[in-house]
This record gives C-alpha cells, structure tokens and sequence, in this order.
C-alpha cells in the first residue's frame, strides 16, 4: 500500500538535501524530505561557505541571513617554520561577496530548514530509507519509523551523506582513495595572540595546522598527523605551539574529533530514477572547504532541471544533462583537494624552502592569486558543452559575473541574482535602433519560461544609465540568457530570435 504520492523524495536532510528541498518548494514542486535523525544536526563540521554558495544562497533568498550571523574573512596568512611568507587576498575576487564566510554547518542547516519551513514544507525526522522498488515510471520508497510509509515517487534523490544507504542498495562503486594520515580538528575558545580577522595556515617540519576564526572567542583548528599517531585532546597545546611557533592557553575544547580523508566519487551520478548528489556521490579532503559547497551547488543545478522536466513537461535529457555537469565538477574539485592535500602533508624539511618560496611567488603575483582564491571560491567552475574563449569572462558555459542594475522609478541599485525569480532570465541589451519584435514576440510567448530584462537608457523596470553594462560587454546590441542557476546559457549580438530560439528548443518543452 502506498502511504503518500510525490513527485520527488528527498533522502537526507543535511545542506544538500534541505537546498534542493528549498529549490523544489519555490517551483512548487511536489516532494517530500525524510531524515533517519529524530533532530536536527548540532554538529559544527563544514564552517567555509564560498563566495559561489552566497550567490546561490542569494538567488534563494537567504544569503543575508546567513551573512547576518557568520563572520566573512576577506585574508588568508601562510607561514613557513613560524615566518609569515604571504598573504592570499579573497577582497579583488569578481563577485559582490570577495570573501570566506564562516558559520558551523548546522547553523547553515537550521537556515535552510527555517526557509524550508516558511514555504510550508517539513523534514520529516525518525524516518529511514530501507528499502527501493523500482518500475519504469516510478519508484517505491520504504522507511522504516514509527508508522513505517511506503512513499512512491518520480524520483528518488540520494541526499544521504558520505555512507549512503541508497549507493550501498545499488552496490555503486565509490572509487578513489583513501588518505593514510588521520587529520585533527577543535573547535576552541583560547587565548592567542593571533588576529580573529583573518585566516592562518602555518607549515612546519611536524606538519601542517590551520586556524580558522569562528567568533571573537572560538576557532576552528585543523592539522595532519602522522598515519601511526594516536593522539588525544590534551596534547593540543603542544601541536599548536610546535606548529605555529606561537604560546597559546586553551580555555575550553567546545568539539574534539580525528578524522580520516578520502577521494572517492561514484561513476554515475543517475541511475534510472535514482539521483545521487552530495557526500553520497563524492567526497573529498575538507582542505580549502569544498565539500558542502559543492553539495549545495549539485542541488541548485538540478532543482530548476527538475522544474523544466516536471512541471512544464521538458525532456528527461534536460535532468540528465546534471549528471554531466556535476560529475565534471566533482572530478575538478577532487583532483584539486588531491593535490592540495598531497602538498599540505608534505612535511618533510627539505621541501620547506621550496614550499616557502612557491607560495611568497604566487601569492605576489596578483593573477596566480586570484587564480587560487577563485579555485577556492568555486567561481572559475565551468559546464562543459561549449566553445568557450579562453581568458574571456562572460562565455558561455561559465558562471554570469554579479552585474548591478538601476531600478528605473527609485534609481535603487540591485543586482542580477536578487531580482531573479527562477526563470531563465534574458537581458536584452536594447539600443532603440532596430526593431526587436520579432525577439519580443518570441519572449512573450514564452513568459512561464523567461524574466525579460530589457537595458536600455529608458527601459522599465530597469535601466542601463549610460549604457554601463552594454559597455562593459563591449555589445552595443544583444541578448544574454543566464540560467535559472546563475550560469551564462546563450549570448548574441543582435535582436534576431532565431539564434535564441535554436539554443531555447535544447531546454524548453515542445511546441
Ligand atoms: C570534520 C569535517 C569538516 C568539514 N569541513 C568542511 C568545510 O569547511 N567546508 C565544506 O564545504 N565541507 C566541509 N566538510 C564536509 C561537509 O560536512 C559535507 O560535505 C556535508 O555535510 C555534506 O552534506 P550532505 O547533505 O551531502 O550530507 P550529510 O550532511 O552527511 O547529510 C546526510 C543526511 O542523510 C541522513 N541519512 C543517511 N542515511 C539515511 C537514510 N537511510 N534514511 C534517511 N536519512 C538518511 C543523515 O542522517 C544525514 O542527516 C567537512 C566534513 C567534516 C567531517
């Protein structure tokens, strides 16, 4: 017997799943999000949201709620063998939020949940997944609680964290590596005589220990140990101290745990009606803190996918297409953590000097800089797919740069990704020159589909003062069509539809 009908089950309640969760509720969507925890996380684990997940955040409408009680870090410090060496700078990065934002995991999770909740819709806790049966064009959930429901849906979405239960019901492969050395990680008020603005990473002969500000009390440190240490909580004290060359008193550990890293990703993130996402299709190093981030950012890409393919009838090839994309992220940034890991546990004193001077090098030349920050940031991630212009900032296939734009009746000035509505939205660049009709009977047409931007000097509801944006572009004329997630899809220089309408027909429904 079938308890309950949706068109998607969420499993998992962690960032991922309560992201696509708030994505779905906005489309009106029908699902339901289950969680086998009876309460919510009190875990502090992920605290690095990048600049890329603020945008995100912002087009869900929460980005100033989390900057409300998160603290945002626009340095970063290296040091070698105690020494200061250089500086990594996230203020010159190209997006309006160029800095680290720092918040515990479930203070993100409780935000995302109490969006979720003002949408009307509830995690449903003590519930777990324990069972699937698949059909053609549904599938059938069985969870275990206190009423124990059956739940048929569209399609299931495997939320469920780095042991998922549904990865391990489909005996998937989670292929990749595991690290030998543990690392440590504390949560801690102490006293220190180190700036609460700014991150600190510090290399050493004994390893490497990073520190990272949580409030003007409390900060998160993390260290590699060697593969065969034990190590407990009283001997904090003394690796902070041999690896910062720095006293400190510590007042009290809020949260002590060793823990192991692994590069590990499934080779196929859709299985018939199952989509994997977050820790449950890959994991990698917490080092440079990309694991939530790129959690939410599978969510947000396949949210509006979902919309287009249920609730307007596109293509399943529409869904699919975020097995691609993802799946090339997620191989990005393991490769990246890899490498990061390899050269953070490099401890050997020899390599030192070399590591000294190859960070004072790129961090004083400003593009090697911003290459690493963007990295970190998550805003140099691109979709494969396209002919892209290498060096060139808007193509597409790449993330759309923030733009800001002047609301015409009260000059305020707002920016691209807070007026999104979740349509695709195309700015037409308008010179009032040539007659755009035909464009403008195509867009109107197709209104469920499109937030039409027009920019001119005399458009409504927005305007382009002297035509800032067209010039920045160096496109007098043209249109611009930015994803429901940010993502630049389609760029022309001229006010025909037929371009448009050819790089429409790979997303929209059938006529
Ligand atoms: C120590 C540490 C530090 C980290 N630091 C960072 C950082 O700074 N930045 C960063 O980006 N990432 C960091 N990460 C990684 C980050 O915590 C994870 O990437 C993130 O939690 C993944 O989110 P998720 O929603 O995919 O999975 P999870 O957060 O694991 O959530 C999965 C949920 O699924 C539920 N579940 C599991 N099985 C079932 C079932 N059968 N039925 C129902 N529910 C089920 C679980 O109860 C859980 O609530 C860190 C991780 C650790 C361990």
């Amino acid at each position: 017997m079938v308890d309950k009908q949706v068109d998607v089950l969420i499993v998992g309640a962690g960032p991922t799943g309560l992201t696509l969760a708030l994505t779905l509720a906005r489309y009106g969507i029908s699902f339901e999000i289950i969680d086998r925890k009876t309460t919510p996380s009190n875990n502090s684990r992920a605290i690095g949201i990048q600049p890329r997940t603020i945008e995100v955040f912002s087009r869900l409408d929460v980005a100033k709620e989390v900057l409300d009680r998160a603290r945002t870090i626009e340095k970063g410090n290296l040091y070698f063998s105690g020494q200061w060496t250089a500086k990594l700078e996230f203020s010159r990065l190209v997006t309006p939020y160029p800095f680290v934002t720092l918040l515990r995991q479930n203070e993100t999770e409780a935000i995302l949940e109490a969006a979720l909740n003002e949408h009307g819709h509830y995690v449903q806790r003590g519930e777990a997944l324990v069972s699937l049966t698949h059909y053609p064009s549904r599938v059938l959930a069985h969870l275990e609680s206190d009423s124990n429901r059956t739940i048929e849906a569209k399609y299931v979405v495997a939320a469920d964290g780095a042991n998922s239960t549904i990865r391990r019901m489909l005996a998937l492969p989670f292929s990749g590596k595991s690290f030998k050395e543990s690392w440590v990680l504390a949560d801690m008020k102490a006293k220190w005589n180190i700036s609460r603005e700014e991150v600190h990473i510090f290399f050493s002969d004994r390893g490497v220990l990073e520190v990272f500000p949580l409030t003007d009390d409390t900060i998160r440190i993390t260290g590699n140990l060697a593969s065969d240490e034990s190590f407990n909580e009283a001997e904090l004290r003394e690796l902070i101290e041999q690896r910062s060359h720095m006293d400190v008193e510590i007042d009290e550990v809020e949260w002590f745990s060793l823990f192991r890293v692994h590069n590990r990703m499934v080779d196929s993130f859709i299985h018939n009606r199952v989509i994997l996402m977050g820790d449950a299709a890959h994991i990698n190093s917490p080092v440079g803190g990309q694991g939530m981030n790129t959690g939410i950012a599978d969510s947000f890409n396949l949210g509006w996918k979902l919309w287009l393919h249920l609730k307007a009838g596109a293509p399943f090839r529409v869904v699919d297409s975020y097995r691609d994309e993802r799946e090339h992220v997620a191989r990005n940034v393991l490769q990246t953590t890899n490498v990061a890991t390899e050269v953070l546990q490099t401890t050997l004193p020899v390599l030192l000097p070399f590591q000294a001077l190859g960070a004072d090098v790129f961090t004083r030349v400003n593009l090697i800089n911003q290459k690493i920050t963007e990295r970190i940031a998550q805003l140099h991630l691109s979709y494969p797919g396209h002919s892209r212009v290498p060096f060139l900032r808007v193509t597409e296939g790449k993330i759309f740069p923030e733009i800001e734009i002047i609301r015409t009746d009260d000059g305020l000035r707002t920016k691209i990704s807070e007026v999104a509505d979740g349509r695709f939205q195309v700015l037409v660049l308008d010179d009032d020159k040539r007659d755009a009709s035909a464009l403008y009977d195509y867009l109107n047409d197709h209104q469920s589909f499109f937030q039409i931007i027009t920019l001119s000097k005399t458009s409504r509801p927005f305007f382009d003062q002297g035509n800032e944006l067209a010039k920045s572009l160096f496109m007098k004329r043209g249109v611009l069509v930015i994803r429901p997630d940010g993502y630049l899809l389609h760029k022309q220089r001229h006010l025909r539809p037929e371009a448009l309408q050819a790089t429409m027909a790979a997303w929209l429904p059938s006529p």
